[in-house]
């Protein structure tokens, strides 16, 4: 799950989509377009949608659509280019010249051979909260040591929740469905107190430098974190203890030795090398069996890619070019 997950979201509430929340694909986008095709003129929906678990791996098979009422069945489907992901996915449906309406919506799909009937409610308009500076800073201190990474910042209402991976989940699930985090946790994390969260790791950011006095130093990040969160100086100051920079960039620094140490093993790489080379190779050579398993299976999706960038239809295997000569 990554950033894309949440422009979707954004671009499915701004057009207000009809998706259920038992479905695994969500309808972004639906436009109505005309194009030229051998003289004529022909009418086209084209429907965006994408897998909001991101764990695509061409499991969809068919979607079983309410187009302006009536029931479309779709088989192929295209990557967006605009996203150049195997989960964000698109067709075009031709309809009647005449038929301006365009409401579609997923009544069930067919995955890997099983047909998936939809009876959940219609998922609400929701906010994706937007703040790169409050996820940095949850990231950094909520979780230091990376034990989980926050793609967004989650958000609790009555009946659905948005978690740190940036899911959607109905309120009735109690884990995400995505990345397992429990409701409690998101909710802890969503009523955090920026902040006491910064001003009680200030200690923490504070770098002594060589180049100046203990009292210099906090000096620079007081005027910084005041310029920054606009909180007042002498409360910034209140929560900075100078011995626990020093014991905190001691710690820092003897962590991170470990690390400068490990320069010598390249150094009897020659005593060793021989024995080494076996697997290196072995290592090599699946490598390029995995590039051209990974190159092979992603062409088609190439060059579907390719055929929907230009305008046309993949259809069995082949692309299907509208020739627009208008
Ligand atoms: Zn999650």
């Amino acid at each position: 799950m990554d950033k894309k997950v949440i422009s979707l979201y954004q671009q499915m509430n701004a057009n207000a989509c009809k998706n259920r929340e038992d479905a695994q694909y969500w309808i972004y986008q639906v436009d109505s377009e005309i194009k030229r095709i051998n003289g004529l003129s022909k009418r086209f929906i084209k429907v965006l949608f994408f897998n909001r678990y991101f764990n695509e791996n061409d499991n969809l098979m068919r979607l079983n659509l309410l187009v302006n009422g009536k029931e479309v069945q779709q088989d192929q489907f295209s990557v967006v280019s605009q996203y150049r992901d195997p989960n964000v996915l698109g067709f075009l449906l031709e309809v009647d010249l005449a038929e301006e309406n365009k409401e579609v919506e997923i009544l069930s799909y067919i995955q890997d051979g099983k047909t998936v009937l939809l009876s959940g409610n219609y998922v609400p308009p929701f906010d994706v909260v937007e703040d790169e500076e409050k996820l940095r800073i949850l990231q950094l201190y909520q979780y230091p040591n990376g034990e989980k990474e926050i793609h967004a910042i989650p958000v609790i209402e009555e009946d659905h929740w948005i978690c740190l991976c940036g899911n959607y989940n109905p309120a009735t699930d109690v884990y995400c469905k995505v990345c397992a985090t429990k409701i409690d946790e998101a909710k802890k994390i969503a009523s955090s107190d920026y902040k006491s969260l910064i001003l009680n790791n200030i200690n923490t950011v504070i770098k002594p430098d060589q180049n100046e006095t203990m009292e210099e130093t906090i000096e620079r990040y007081v005027n910084a974190f005041h310029h920054k969160y606009g909180y007042e100086k002498e409360e910034i100051r209140s929560y900075i203890d100078a011995e626990k920079i020093r014991q905190h960039a001691q710690t820092a620094t003897s962590t991170t030795a470990p690390a400068s140490t490990a320069a010598p093993l390249s150094q009897d790489g020659a005593a060793t090398g021989s024995s080494n080379k076996l697997p290196w190779i072995i290592g090599i050579a699946v490598g390029v069996l995995v590039l051209i398993m990974i190159l092979s299976s992603s062409m088609t999706s190439y060059n579907k890619q390719k055929c929907y960038e230009s305008g046309g239809l993949w259809i069995n295997g082949g692309c299907e070019m509208f020739n627009d000569w208008s």
